[in-house]
Formats: C-alpha cells, structure tokens, sequence
C-alpha cells in the first residue's frame, strides 16, 4: 500500500464480498497491536504501564454507505456482521461484531456518524493472544467510520470511546492503555502512561543493536477472568485496610514501600496474600517509573533486570503467571546476550517480551524452537518488533 491506494489482496477480497469498486472510492485504516514492556496489573490501580505499538496491524478497508448500514467482513472469523446506525446499535451476533459495534454506537450517540460503510478488517495480529487485536480493531473500525462521514475525534477522546466499546458492548473490563497506545504511539518510543490521569511521556527506544522479540506461548488458560476479578478485588482489599493508617489514600498507586511495611502491623499483616497483592504493585510501579529513566540512558541491562524482577514479582507474589510462560522467560534467561524478559498481559498464557542485544535475536529464536516444544509441548511464535506509530487513515489520492 502506497499513496493512499490499496493493496491489490484487500482490494480483491472487499470486491469478492461487496462488489465491483473503484480503488479511489475506498479509504483504509490501520491501528497497531501492542506490547507492554512493564507495568503489569498496574492499570487499574491507578498506576504506571510502558507500552510500545507493534509492527502488527488491524487494517480496514472500507466504503461510505448513503444509508446508515454497517456490513463488516472479517477476513479473520470468515464471516459477515450486518448492523444498523439508525438507532441504538444493537449488542447482535456474531460475538466479535460488538467491538465494531459498541465503536459504533459510541460515535452515533455522540452525534458523529449518520452514514454507515461496506468495510472489510483484516489482522496480522494473533486473535486473543495478548496482543491486543481488540484495541486495534476497535481504533481502526472507529477511524473508518470517522472518515466515512468526515469526521475526526481527537485521539483521548477516540481511545475513551473504543475503551467504552469494550467495556460496555464486548463486555471486558479492561483499563485504557490498550487502546491508548494505539491510538496515541509514536515510531521509535515506548510510553510512559499514567493511568490515574492519563498524563504520558515518550521515551525514545530506537537502537540499532537492540532487539524486542515477542514470544507467545500459544496457550490460554480458563481461570484468566476469574483470578482477573479477584486481583481487583483483593487490591481494594488492600486498600481498605491501609486506611486505616492512611486514611486519604484511594488506591495503591499512592502507596509506597515504607507505607506498606507501615500497614502490616495492622489489619493488612494478617492477611500474607493481600499483602503480596498489594506487595506486587507498589513494587511495580517503582520498576515501571526505574525502567523508564533506565530506558532514556539506554542502560539495557538495567531495563533487563526490572524485567526479571517484574516476572518474578508477578509469578511468584501476585501469582499470575503459569508454567509455559516461566519456562519462556527462562529460556531467555539462558540466552547470551539476552537482557531481560517478562510475561506481558494479564497472565496464565499469552506472550511474553525479551529485551535482546540484536544479534542475539536468532540465538533466542533457536533456543525457543528447539526448548520450548521439548519442555511444553507445542511450539512458540516468535517475532521482533520496533516500537511502531500509532493509528492512521489513508484516504484515496483521488
Ligand atoms: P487480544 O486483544 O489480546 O487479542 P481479546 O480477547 O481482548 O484478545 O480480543 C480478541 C477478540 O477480538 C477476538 O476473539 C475477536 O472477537 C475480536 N477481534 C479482534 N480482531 C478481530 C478481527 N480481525 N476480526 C474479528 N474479530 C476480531
Ligand atoms: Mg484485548
């Protein structure tokens, strides 16, 4: 894709679905996944997250319709989602049209679209692999329905709207960084997110002798949203029970280390896995705010240490890691050259992040290949990334 125009694949599947086009009468969107470095279990604690967009896309090619219809087609599911914008946008089938749908209705009830779209979505991102192909998909659907009525968002406001989508309509109680990071990131930076006000800071990551590989475990296991549900509530637990010494606090990102020494005399010393709870975050809202200063020196191996120790912290004191994702994270370890690695996501699968000299990069991918399916089972994907730009809209050059 180049000038505005459209790749000959997409433009091939959307005629076999919609029908004879003209390539200037189409317009394209692409919103990158995303990894977190650090931060993990962070956000809804009113805490720090590090993530950088991924050279992996959602990528829509669409169509502005006179009427208010949606046809969306997902190249990924093989399958058609039809919905209208001329009332509330209705929580239909198939299950993943809600993402599009819930972006929908955020922007029709905030007045901004009338006229739907014949749209085609098409992903290099591993569907529910931790990589965050909602988000993109969200950001990338809401910037084709934008452009398909003239409209714009600014960037906050259209990550908040995706994040509504999520919440209220997929029905996933994630926090915003997610979509704010595709939305908002920068090529070569990583970003500093403050999730209590969503101030944020870009921190150049572009070296040429680094490497950022993403290792997915290709598994994911069901007590995911459960032990998710639990976190946050053993984290207010936590909370409530350093009010009692702290009585102005509201969350634990405003707690520090000496503060939760404090409380364990108290109520909180009774309890030893609130306590690690609580213990985790705080913890890793220190490393996320070291790791950021350690990233603007480029001292690598100090950023790989804060990895190590974030794992660690997150399998053994919030206990949300699970076998394949240890075994990764050691494989790496043994690796030369390697600086550090973590779990990245909400945990019990998913993927994890290496931080690597470039040139062990391939080192690392062998050692994954021939390791991982001895010690697990399966196979692992692997890639690398840079820290990739954030959303964007290719209108046709005329
Ligand atoms: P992650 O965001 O980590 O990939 P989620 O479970 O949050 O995992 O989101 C994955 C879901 O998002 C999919 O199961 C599907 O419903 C929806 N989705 C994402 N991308 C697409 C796509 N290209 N086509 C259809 N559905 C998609
Ligand atoms: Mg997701």
């Amino acid at each position: 894709m180049g000038d505005g125009l459209v790749s000959t694949t997409f433009l091939s599947e959307f005629q076999q679905h919609f029908g004879a086009v003209a390539p200037r009468d189409l317009l394209q969107t692409r919103a990158p996944g995303r990894v977190n470095l650090i931060g993990e279990h962070t956000d809804y604690n009113d805490g720090f997250v590090l993530p950088i967009a991924i050279e992996r896309h959602s990528t829509i090619v669409a169509r502005p319709r006179l009427d208010a219809s949606v046809r969306l087609y997902s190249l990924a599911r093989e399958e058609l989602a039809e919905f209208s914008l001329e009332q509330q946008v209705a929580k239909g089938a198939p299950g993943w049209s809600l993402y599009a749908r819930g972006v929908a209705e955020a922007l029709r009830a905030a007045g901004l679209v009338r006229h739907g779209v014949d749209a085609l979505v098409a992903s290099d991102i591993p569907l529910g692999g931790g990589l965050s192909s909602s988000a993109s998909f969200e950001v990338a659907f809401a910037l084709a329905l934008l452009a398909a009525n003239g409209q714009t968002l600014p960037p906050v406001q259209l990550a908040q709207a995706c994040r509504w989508a999520e919440n209220e309509y997929a029905g996933a109680p994630c926090g915003i960084m997610d979509q704010f990071i595709s939305v908002l990131a920068e090529a070569g930076r990583a970003m500093l997110l403050d999730c209590r006000d969503l101030s944020y800071r870009q921190v150049p990551l572009r070296d040429p002798d680094i490497g950022i590989m993403v290792i997915n475990s290709q598994v994911h296991h069901n007590l995911a949203q459960g032990q998710y549900a639990l976190r946050r509530a053993q984290c207010r637990q936590a909370v409530d029970s350093l009010r009692a010494d702290f009585p102005q606090i509201t969350s634990l990102r405003e707690v520090s280390g000496k503060m939760l020494a404090q409380g364990c005399s108290g109520e909180l010393g009774r309890d030893k896995v609130v306590l690690r709870r609580a213990g985790h975050v705080v913890g890793e809202n220190q490393r996320t705010l070291d790791f950021a200063a350690a990233l603007e020196r480029q001292d690598w191996h100090s950023c790989g240490e804060l990895m190590y120790q974030s794992h660690q912290s997150l399998r053994d004191d919030y206990e949300v890691s699970c076998p394949e994702l240890d075994v990764l994270v050691e494989i790496a370890r043994s690796v030369p050259g390697v600086y550090g690695a973590r779990m990245t996501g909400g945990g019990f699968g998913g993927c994890i992040v290496a931080l690597t000299r470039r040139e062990a990069g391939p080192r690392l991918a062998a050692a994954v290949q021939i390791e991982y399916p001895r010690r697990c089972g399966h196979k692992a994907l692997l890639f690398l990334t840079e820290a990739a730009a954030g959303a964007s809209v290719q209108r046709p050059s005329g």
